[in-house]
């Protein structure tokens, strides 16, 4: 029977999304920012390896990934705050951009660390493939062989479909959301992640920008649409979906080198 396990997931979700999210002010990444610059917190296992995790591919795309990229977040209105007229200042993106640095994340001991107040981590960028490869390991647990995860497009197979031997998910096209650019085929245990500039935007000024930013520059990502990342794990495909994006074709080869395993 499916019932309970189903349960179980939503469980692993609310769970998570409590801890994990910055929309909420009890969240542990909520009380990690009220204590930048102040005090390191006791966090749960599964936001110590979240937040590992995020270090982790912060170090992979040279900083493309920056789970601390929240004031930017704010700043352009995809978080708590609304969204300006128009493109911020130079100035004040700077101001911003000095407390955005992966590296200054303290982990330790079950601990969490931002030194400087003002800084903020968000985890959008990978918390939703964490929680999928949580639900996976707990429908395997629970004996179930033949399943499909899907958290708003952070994918992960098991087993085969009812109707065929492999799962097949198709890829929208970023410029008309009603078609589909082509298939990609999953074999079991695999994952698959979007990032891409239709699903979250804001117009300043009168030009859409994407909510991924660019932590070198500051700004918005310009000049790529989408990306489909696929990996082993739906940890790893969210959160390089992201760098991806950020790094474009441009960078993709660079990008790809340091991920072997991944493919996009
Ligand atoms: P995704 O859809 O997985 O690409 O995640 C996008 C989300 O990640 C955004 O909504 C932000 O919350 C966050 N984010 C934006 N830019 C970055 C970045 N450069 N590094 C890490 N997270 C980011
Ligand atoms: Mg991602």
């Amino acid at each position: 029977r499916i019932e309970p396990v189903t349960a179980q997931v939503q469980g692993i979700f609310d769970r998570l999304e409590q801890e994990l999210s910055t929309y909420r002010s009890d969240s542990t990444i909520s009380q990690l920012a009220d204590q930048a610059g102040v005090a390191p917190i006791a966090v749960s296992d599964d936001a110590f390896r979240v937040l590992s995790l995020a270090r982790h591919f912060g170090e992979l795309s040279e900083g493309a990934f920056d789970v601390t990229v929240a004031p930017l977040v704010n700043l352009y209105g995809f978080g708590k705050r609304p969204t300006p007229a128009a493109l911020p200042s130079e100035e004040v993106i700077r101001a911003q951009l000095k407390l955005v640095d992966y590296s200054r994340l303290i982990l330790k001991d079950g601990t969490a660390f931002l030194p400087l107040k003002g800084m903020a981590v968000d985890l959008g960028g990978i918390a939703k493939g964490y929680a999928v490869d949580r639900a996976f390991d707990s429908c395997r647990n629970a004996g179930i062989q033949d399943f499909l995860i899907d958290l708003s497009g952070n994918i992960r197979v098991s087993g085969r479909p009812q109707w065929g031997e492999d799962w097949q998910i198709g890829v929208r096209d970023p410029f008309d959301r009603s078609r589909i650019i082509g298939k990609i085929t999953l074999r079991s245990g695999m994952a698959l992640a979007t990032s891409g500039n239709y699903e979250r935007f804001v117009e300043m000024g009168g030009q859409r920008y994407s909510h991924i930013i660019d932590p070198k520059t500051g700004y918005p990502v310009t000049g790529t649409a989408g990306v489909t990342v696929l990996a082993q794990d739906a940890t790893t495909a969210d959160g390089m979906s992201t760098p991806f994006f950020v790094v474009g074709l441009k960078g993709a080869d660079r990008l790809r080198q340091k991920a072997p395993s991944v493919d996009i």
